[in-house]
């Protein structure tokens, strides 16, 4: 029987696991952490019974993952919850752009900009299925849908500030500004469009749900379809030489791409060692949880219905927050993404106190507290909501990256959307997977497509990981 080792039992990790032991190889995962789950962990962080993502929260992307998709995961417990909204905007005034899993109740919701909004991502969402089977893996290799991922390419190419420019309302352009904005880039640059776009024409076709439980049900869902395969999981084993790495036929990491250079030192290739050590992590995130009295008294009563809240005024705003961010500098008015799971996923609440999770983008590694930036920016939207908070729980930048190695200086999406990084990975090749060491992957959100609990990027790399088992094999 062949052998694996995966190194980190993050969605990514897990699912690479879950492939290769479906295959009928003996796979065991090791993990540095006290529990599994890596980005996908829910817990009870502040009081008994009220339950908050540690990370992720929304997923559009894990709905519509074609590899979770065939893997039956509702017998292991895992079920999707909808908000009545996926996602609100809201602007000063009391005003609210607003995003429903429909096009055609978007369209009506963004009034003056809402057809160009349906001609934007009308067909995107459309085909998203087949769109997918091009974007959810490396982008440099021979597309399924030439022309489907041409018209979706094109635009996705563009910055977000020249997106923007499409709408003629604030309302559409903050809307998208804010979706744009989970790349974690500036909005002038290049290719800045690309995550908006992929998350919108995602979000249109599957909507943003959360996992019923906790985003924590994804990897425990992944782990018991492991245990039953047959893998087995060491948790509190922090790899960081490859003396420790068992003898195995295929070892998978779930890993930045700069620990994977530390791990295997020497053994790999120089070029690659080389960048590795030179892959880019972008700006970083500061995370607090809260625990609110009767919820957010929101000033728009449709942002009372929403599961994700984007907060960050105009898309003017927005824009030059990304810019200070990406400078190293703390705006006054930082962007913060707010997230009521607990609308779609009322199990979530202890009686009438309901759990927030926001987090803000901040520069990378930033040191300082943006907890009372963050109220700042609800309570400018929601006056009263001071008032409510009866507990919280705050990760900084610098405690995300002892949380999770993978988030080097807070970076949660594990690498820098730049264009070379979004189009390649962390280096330049037709194989962002393999490391350059026979039998040996990278797995990670740092390889293609990159970030989301999707697990996606494992189960690309463990496709590579059973050719050469088979090669071997057959050798
Ligand atoms: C605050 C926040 C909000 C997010 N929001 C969303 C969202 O709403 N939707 C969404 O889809 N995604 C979201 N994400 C991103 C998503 O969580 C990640 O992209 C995803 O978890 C990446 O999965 P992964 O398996 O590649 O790595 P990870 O989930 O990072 O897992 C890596 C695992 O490896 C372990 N590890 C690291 N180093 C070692 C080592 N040396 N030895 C052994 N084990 C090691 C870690 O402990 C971890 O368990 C968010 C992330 C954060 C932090």
């Amino acid at each position: 029987m062949s052998t694996a080792v995966v190194v980190g039992s993050g969605p990514n990790g897990l699912a690479a696991a879950v492939a290769l032991a479906r295959e009928g190889v003996e796979v065991t995962v090791l993990e540095a952490a006290g529990r599994i789950g890596g980005g996908a962990r829910s817990t009870e962080a502040i009081r008994p019974g009220l339950l908050h993502d540690d990370c992720s929260a929304f997923h559009p992307m894990a709905v519509g993952s074609a590899f979770l998709a065939q893997l039956g995961l509702d017998r292991y417990g895992l079920s999707w919850a909808w908000p009545d909204i996926d996602c609100a905007h809201p602007l000063d005034g009391g005003d609210a752009a607003l995003l429903h899993r429909s096009v055609a109740a978007t369209e009506a919701a963004l009034g003056a900009d809402g057809a160009r909004w349906r001609r934007a991502f009308g067909r995107p969402a459309a085909r998203f299925d087949a769109l997918a089977e091009d974007i959810m893996g490396p982008l440099l290799r021979f597309p399924k849908h030439p022309l489907t991922l041409a018209r979706f390419g094109l635009p996705a190419a563009l910055p977000g500030a020249v997106f923007a420019r499409l709408f003629a309302t604030e309302r559409a352009r903050a809307l998208f500004g804010g979706i744009a904005a989970h790349a974690f880039r500036p909005l002038h640059h290049p290719m800045t469009s690309a995550i908006g776009l992929g998350i919108i024409a995602a979000g249109h076709r599957h909507g943003w749900p959360v996992a019923t439980g906790g985003s924590g049900s994804i990897t425990t869902a992944l782990a018991k379809l492991l245990a039953d395969l047959g893998g087995r999981i060491e948790t509190g084993v922090r790899v960081t030489s490859a003396t420790q790495l068992p003898p195995a036929d295929v070892t998978l990491f779930d890993l930045a791409p700069g620990a994977v250079a530390d791990i295997l030192g020497d053994r790999l290739p120089p070029r690659i060692a080389r960048a590795y050590r030179r892959y880019r992590h972008g700006p970083g995130a500061f995370k607090v949880d809260f625990a609110v009295e009767g919820g957010v008294p929101w000033a728009n009563a449709d942002v009372r219905r929403a599961g994700t809240v984007h907060l960050g005024g105009t898309y003017a705003e927005l824009a030059a927050g990304e810019r200070e961010i990406h400078a190293g500098r703390l705006p006054a008015r930082p962007f913060v993404l707010a997230g009521q799971q607990y609308l779609a996923d009322p199990g979530r609440s202890a009686g009438n106190v309901h759990p927030l999770w926001t987090y803000a983008h901040v520069p990378h590694g930033y040191p300082g507290d943006a907890t009372e930036a963050i109220i700042a920016q609800i309570e400018r939207f929601a006056p009263g909501f001071r008032d409510r908070i009866v507990g919280t729980a705050v990760r900084s930048a610098t405690e995300m990256a002892v949380y999770n190695p993978n988030y080097v200086g807070g970076d949660v999406i594990t690498g820098a959307t730049t264009v070379r990084q979004l189009v390649f990975g962390p280096r330049i090749t037709l194989s962002p997977y393999d490391v350059g060491v026979p039998g040996m992957y990278l797995c990670s959100a740092a390889t293609p497509p990159g970030a989301g609990a999707h697990g996606m990027c494992g189960a690309n790399a463990a496709a590579r990981a059973l050719r050469h088992l088979r090669r071997t094999r057959r050798a």
